[in-house]
């Protein structure tokens, strides 16, 4: 008893997060719990969904789901850093349980991911409810009538199992759970092009091998309070897969947002700014995070962000009802997905692949109505800044639109990249993702577009693990002679545009960018002076037109007049002994 008391004592109230105030709520999705007694009660609703079961428990449950219904099975996708399984349930009424049968199936595939960021578990526990409620409970059989789900209850495993009530500071619930990054400190959701990670890498194999028609990956919010309790999006018609785009705004969203109304949820757009006041941005995700690599693959993708000042339960159930009428319009629209995903992936013209975006200058001004909380700034005694309070009083407000639909970096599609032998690990990299490509069995010279990499800038401080690079990129039309072995990559196909994105350097998830090319910036051979004193002496004697350019860069760069080794190395770089090949950038793009 006194142990007890002393053990309470000791967390300080400095150690309990100072959360605005909660809006209270009693929302129809409560009366999806199962009752106390009920055989097939989830962990988190024996405890009222106030808590998360850890990784055994998570799993122990499921297997004996599993084992009770014919409509499941358990697959392990691979292991994590640490060696723990990554589990999928596959729900089938036609056991479609391998990635050939689902294939074959009329039925479209619907995939969801719970825990890229453990702390942010919500997906987990809303996925137990409703795979136990379309099985063995019943209360849902209907939802796998016209659609199969793949379900990953906790993608971050290692993460998950860092288990603490010091988790999450922004966040209301669960009581105790995991961590944002992996046993490595990665950010899965920074992962999806460089695949670092073995559990992403297991992931984008199961991308690659299930191919399912929408892929959903559940997260929790950090940033402003607003009420609302269930925010999702994806990249809008300016991304890669417009047609896809347009399907999930006008068809799914609609019915989704009604769905979730119906049982006292609020469904609002994605939010990621500290003030909505301030406007409200509509980007594209880069293909590092779930939904920019979805729509690069052209595979329909939504990003959830529950609401972190949320209570727990509040959020489980949202993202419950959510999967629910994801699945229920997916099945309702037959053909609808399918065919605006199909138009997709087939559209890779010779056009522009688009690189980077921007907020163009002369958008027109546009607003939105937006579902917020009060809120009031006061001077801070403790930064002597700004500070904002969230006082919890429900306001509707219009807040300002910025949509990033200008491209502003660019690339044209060429018909193939060639990729040497050399450059193993991105080959692999593209293996991994399933783009595919035909190796040359002889040397093989070819007209190519290649590109001159000048005045590089390596990133600080480290991003991810790696040093992130950009460069001046120069394009050179050469003849260029690529051994056996060469990887010629096809552009045209579905996976052309990913394929665009790992190799064209401008792109900000390109290979290069995050530093599989960083050898090639390094020069390497270099003269002596003795050696080319006497050589730039010849030069000037024998070439005027040469010694008038020394004259002119003498007379007009300051710097390069008072560098001697500057001076040497500018002959050096005329003479045929220099680095023909310094800082060539040395994937080829077929025209
Ligand atoms: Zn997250």
């Amino acid at each position: 008893m006194l142990t007890a008391l002393l053990l309470s004592a000791t967390l300080t109230s400095a150690q309990t997060a100072i959360l605005p105030p909660a809006i209270p709520w009693n929302g129809a999705s409560r009366s999806l719990m199962a009752p106390a007694g009920d055989p097939w009660i989830t962990p988190s609703e024996r405890d009222q969904l106030r808590t998360t079961p850890r990784y055994d428990e998570t799993f122990a449950y499921l297997r004996r789901l599993v084992a009770a219904s014919r409509d499941l099975k358990m697959v392990s996708l691979g292991k994590s850093a640490e060696g723990r399984d990554v589990w999928m349930v596959i729900a089938s009424t036609e056991r479609a349980f391998t990635p050939e049968a689902l294939r074959k199936s009329s039925k479209p595939v619907v995939f969801a991911q719970a825990g890229i960021h453990a702390g942010e578990i919500d997906g987990k526990d809303a996925g137990l409810m409703l795979l136990r409620d379309m099985t063995v409970r019943g209360t849902k059989r209907e939802l796998l009538d016209k659609v199969n789900f793949l379900f990953v209850p906790i993608f971050n495993t290692d993460g998950h199992e860092r288990f603490t009530k010091f988790t999450r500071i922004n966040q209301r619930g669960p009581e105790e759970g995991g961590w944002r990054t992996n046993a490595l400190n990665l950010n899965l959701n920074r992962d999806y092009t460089k695949a670092d990670a073995p559990e992403m890498r297991a992931m984008i194999r199961a991308l690659d091998t299930y191919d399912p028609d929408l892929y959903i990956d559940l997260h929790v919010t950090d940033g402003a309070d607003y009420q609302y309790d269930i925010t999702y999006g994806w990249n809008g018609p300016a991304g890669y897969s417009p047609e896809i785009a347009e399907w999930l705004e006008t068809t799914l969203r609609p019915e989704v947002d009604r769905g979730l109304q119906e049982m006292g949820h609020i469904p609002g757009p994605l939010i990621f700014t500290d003030d909505p006041l301030s406007g409200i941005g509509f980007g594209q995700a880069d293909p590092r995070l779930s939904n920019g690599y979805g729509d690069a693959r052209h595979m329909a993708s939504i990003l959830v962000e529950n609401h972190s000042l949320k209570p727990y339960d509040q959020r489980v159930l949202g993202t419950y009802v959510l999967l629910e009428h994801i699945l229920r319009t997916v099945a309702k629209h037959p053909g609808g997905l399918a065919e605006n995903s199909a138009i997709s992936r087939a559209h890779q013209s010779k056009g522009p692949i688009p690189l980077v975006w921007r907020v163009p200058e002369n958008a027109a001004a546009e607003d939105r109505e937006i579902l917020g909380i009060t809120s009031r700034k006061t001077l801070s005694p403790v930064t002597g800044d700004v500070r904002m309070e969230w006082l919890g009083k429900p306001v509707t407000m219009r807040a300002p639109v910025q949509r990033a639909t200008e491209v502003v970096t660019s690339v044209m599609r060429p018909e193939a990249y060639w990729v040497p032998p050399a450059w193993q690990e991105v080959i692999a990299l593209l293996d991994l993702h399933g783009i595919s490509y035909e190796r040359t069995t002889e040397a093989q010279e070819v007209d190519v577009t290649m590109y001159r990499l000048t005045d590089p800038k390596y990133e600080t401080p480290q991003f991810e693990g790696h040093v992130r690079v950009t460069a001046t990129i120069t394009p050179e039309k050469r003849r260029e002679r690529f051994p056996a072995g060469t990887a010629v990559v096809p552009a045209m196909t579905r996976l052309g545009t990913l394929a665009a994105l790992l190799l064209e350097p401008a792109s900000p998830d390109s290979l290069f960018q995050w530093g599989y090319f960083h050898s090639i910036l390094s020069p390497t051979e270099y003269v002596e002076a003795y050696i080319m004193e006497p050589m730039a002496e010849r030069m000037l004697a024998e070439d005027p037109k040469l010694a008038e350019e020394f004259r002119q860069k003498i007379a007009a760069d300051e710097a390069f007049r008072g560098n001697s080794r500057a001076r040497l190395w500018w002959f050096y770089q005329r003479t045929p002994f220099y680095d023909e090949r310094a800082r060539l950038y040395p994937v080829g793009r077929e025209e």
